[in-house]
This record gives structure tokens, C-alpha cells and sequence, in this order.
């Protein structure tokens, strides 16, 4: 059988009715991570919906406890149909956020899928139950195809726990490397570049969040009777961020800088437009890197933002000089900068800028990852999707966002290819989440002709 005869039987089965049937039942589980009080819908989830569907396709599957969450586990499943053939390892995550019921828009569910036009409503239906049951439903497309056959290796990896930040999911993964050994990744997460751009990405930006605080003294004085003899901790702290990101929201510290874009990558980023789509805010003129375009900036550099500020109280102010002040900073930043030593590099800074008083604090953070675009899956991929669609896809070297892409590209050392079968506008993690229709009959279309 042709690719293009696998195509279509893969559309005529979503066609069916039998993937919105399958992908209603899905959503109908309430596997809200976030949350215990529903714990038993997440195991439901892996022994109801994922287990039976990849056990008649030949896979071996095992279930793991999380290490790190309660009642989280780990699903993965195996099939070697021939050592000799290359192996590719998918990844899915069964969990959704809040339903958050009361504030959908009257007539919908987050647990029940409504139609409306091309759109399918419900918790979960683009993060992530309806990336990967189109996945699911592409593999057993080509099973059927091939008679029986997948013809490659395959591996998967469900986890329930990716909104609560995936614990236990590198440990996982470092403890069954042998296991997941594979020679390329293929998964679906996360929003196309728009609604009607097939969208490949790489990797992910990498993000760390950290506080600046200056403690002066433990009270406030009054201001008639100390200022200018004692010094102003929301002052100074204002200052001292000035020095680390200027007033046009231009990173200062070169250390905490990544490499000027090479050739390739301004080539790639050149294609891509940011922002225009209904709903998206003006971008700011005079904003961000001098001399970088808007997608250059968002997806080749780094920015600091200021997430939250305080000093005093703002909701009562005092005549008085505050004690205290402290901001809570981030940084996103893309693969090559040295993001480990991210305090010890502001301190420095700080320092250097007469700021030493200036206590700075690591709270969170990711690396971030990026297959070298040059490596040749990636023109292999771009072409199996232009071929299949009919329409030019956008490569993004990264996301703009974070993703847990360490595990598979740093951990397990994988190729890392990602094909989003959702759009910016889904809803994802609000009220009123949806899939649009074409988008998942594409999708279909697209992974089958992939894989
Ligand atoms: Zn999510």
C-alpha cells in the first residue's frame, strides 16, 4: 500500500465518527493532576483508554509508580518488531488541569465534548488527550496498513503528572534509559504556530526564575524624619534591575547572553511572523534586543522580565521608608547559555554595578533544548508534511515557552522532532478548550503518512 492509500483510509476512518467517539470518552475522564480528589480517573485513564488500544497493536506494557508524586504513574509500551529496524520513542501526558466547570460558557462541559463549527470543546481536548489520541489513532492506521505491521520499532511514554511540572519523569527516564533507548522522538504538545500553519519545533526554550531582594533594616522610618540619611531599598532594587535589563527590556548582562545568531538560524527565523492573529496584543516598538526581528528575539534570545515587584505596601501606603523590597525575575533563554551559573553571573553583575546588597535567590528552573536544525530528520519531516498537506510548514527552531524536552533530548539523547496538532487560541488551561476539527483531520493525515 502507497502512503497516499494509507492517507486515505486514515481519513475516511476520522470521517467515521470512530476518533471524535474515542477522543469524547477521553475527555469524559475527569484527570485533573492539580488535584487529588479524582485520582482514580487518572489510573482509569491508562488501563481504560491507552493500555487496551496499544495492547492490540503488539506492544509490551508496563505501568510505574511515580517516585516523586503519588498516584501519578508512568505507563510505557514496547514493541520490537525487528531490532534491526530504527526505533522511535512517542510521549503523551493523560492529565489536564482544572476543569474550572462553573466558568465554561453556558451549554458547555470541560468533561464532555460539545461541536460547535470546527470546533471540539472540552478539558484536555488539545492538552494533551487530542494530540496523542491522533498519534494513537496514526499508528494504528499504519498498522493496519502495513497488515499487522508498523514497520519500525516503537516506543511510548504516557505520563499523568506534566501539569503539576512532570515529577518523577526525568527519574524515570534515567532509570529505564535501556529501556526507552530509541533513535528518534517524535511527539505532539503545544500550539502550532497559528491556526493554519503545519508547525514543526526542535526543542524549547530553557526558563529560570529567581528573587532580588534587599533587606535594609526590620522596620520602616518615617520619611520626614529619615530620608536622605537612610537608604531606600525599593529604590536601590529598582535601580540595581536597571542595571540588569535596560528601559527598553534589553538583557544587560553579557554573561547571561547567548551567541550572536548564526546564518542558519536567522535564515530558518526569517520565515516565521509573530503575533497579527485575532486576539494577540500590538507588539511595542522600541522593545527588546536592538537590531533582532521580532522572531529573532522570541525564539533566538533571551529577555529578563520583571514578573512581580515589591516594597511598603502598595495597597496602604506609609510616609515612611521601607525596610525591605524585592522582585522576582526571569529569565528565558535558549540553548547555549550559561544558565547554571545564573546567580553567581547576576551577582557579579550587581556587584560591578554597586549593587552588592542585593541578595539573589534561585527558585526554578529548565534548560532549554534545540535539535541542530541542519540534522537530516528535519528536512525529512518538513517534506513528509509539506507533501501530505499541500502547504509549506513553519520550522521553529524552539518554542518561545518551556517544555520537558530535556528528558528526551539531554537524558535520553534523542533527536527531538515535535508536530503541535493544536492552535494558540485552543483555550489550553482556561475555560472553553477546544480542538479544531481540521486541524485533527490533518493531523491524522500528516502523522500516518510520518510514521
Ligand atoms: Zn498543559
Amino acid at each position: 500500500m502507497t502512503g497516499e492509500q494509507a492517507v486515505a483510509l486514515a481519513t475516511a476512518y476520522f470521517d467515521s465518527g470512530e476518533f471524535r467517539r474515542i477522543l469524547a470518552r477521553r475527555i469524559a475522564l475527569a484527570t485533573e493532576s492539580q488535584r487529588h480528589e479524582d485520582d482514580a480517573a487518572i489510573l482509569l485513564y491508562l488501563e481504560q483508554e491507552i493500555m487496551p488500544p496499544l495492547r492490540a497493536l503488539g506492544f509490551e506494557l508496563q505501568l510505574f509508580d511515580n517516585p516523586e508524586a503519588t498516584n501519578r504513574p508512568f505507563l510505557i509500551a514496547v514493541r520490537i518488531e525487528d531490532p534491526s529496524l530504527p526505533t522511535l520513542l512517542s510521549y503523551g501526558h493523560g492529565d489536564v488541569v482544572f476543569g474550572d466547570d462553573e466558568n465554561w460558557r453556558p451549554g458547555l462541559s470541560p468533561w464532555e465534548l460539545s461541536e460547535e463549527g470546527d470546533r471540539w470543546y472540552g478539558r484536555g481536548s488539545a492538552d494533551n488527550k487530542g494530540q496523542h489520541s491522533i498519534n494513537l489513532a496514526a499508528l494504528e492506521q499504519v498498522f493496519q496498513a502495513r497488515g499487522g505491521k508498523l514497520g519500525f520499532n516503537c516506543k511510548l511514554i504516557f505520563e499523568m503528572g506534566e501539569e503539576i511540572s512532570s515529577p518523577g519523569l526525568a527519574a524515570i527516564c534515567q532509570q529505564h534509559r535501556e529501556l526507552l533507548q530509541a533513535d528518534l522522538f517524535i511527539a505532539s504538545d503545544g500550539p502550532r504556530l497559528n491556526a493554519t500553519q503545519l508547525t514543526l519545533f526542535l526543542g524549547s526554550r530553557g526558563c529560570i526564575n529567581f528573587r532580588l531582594s534587599i533587606h535594609a533594616r526590620d522596620n520602616a522610618y518615617h520619611s520626614g524624619n529619615w530620608g536622605g540619611l537612610l537608604s531606600n531599598p525599593g529604590t536601590q532594587l529598582a535601580n540595581a534591575i536597571t542595571s540588569l535589563v535596560n528601559q527598553h527590556g534589553q538583557l544587560q548582562v553579557a554573561a547571561l547572553k547567548p551567541a550572536p545568531l548564526d546564518d542558519n538560524l536567522r535564515s530558518i527565523l526569517r520565515e516565521l511572523s509573530v503575533g497579527g492573529q485575532t486576539g494577540d496584543p500590538e507588539i511595542d516598538e522600541n522593545w527588546g534586543e536592538a537590531g533582532l526581528t521580532p522572531s529573532e528575539r522570541l525564539y533566538g534570545w533571551n529577555t529578563l522580565e520583571v514578573l512581580a515587584y515589591q516594597t511598603g505596601n502598595p495597597a496602604r501606603p506609609m510616609n515612611a521608608i521601607p525596610g525591605n523590597a524585592t522582585a522576582v525575575c526571569q529569565l528565558r533563554f535558549v540553548v547555549g547559555t550559561d544558565w547554571q551559573n545564573l546567580v553567581s553571573h547576576i551577582q557579579q553583575h550587581l556587584q560591578l554595578h554597586g549593587f552588592g546588597n542585593v541578595e539573589v535567590e534561585w527558585l526554578h528552573g529548565s534548560p532549554a533544548t534545540r535539535l541542530n536544525p541542519q540534522d537530516p530528520l528535519v528536512p525529512w519531516a518538513l517534506e513528509i508534511l509539506q507533501q501530505t498537506s499541500g502547504k509549506k510548514p513553519a520550522l521553529l527552531p524552539n518554542l518561545g515557552g518551556s517544555l520537558p524536552n530535556d528528558v528526551f533530548a539531554d537524558t535520553l539523547g534523542l533527536p527531538t522532532l515535535w508536530i503541535p496538532h493544536s492552535y494558540p487560541a485552543c483555550g489550553q488551561h482556561g475555560v472553553n478548550e477546544h480542538m479544531l476539527k481540521s486541524i485533527a483531520r490533518e493531523g491524522l493525515q500528516i502523522m500516518t503518512r510520518l510514521f
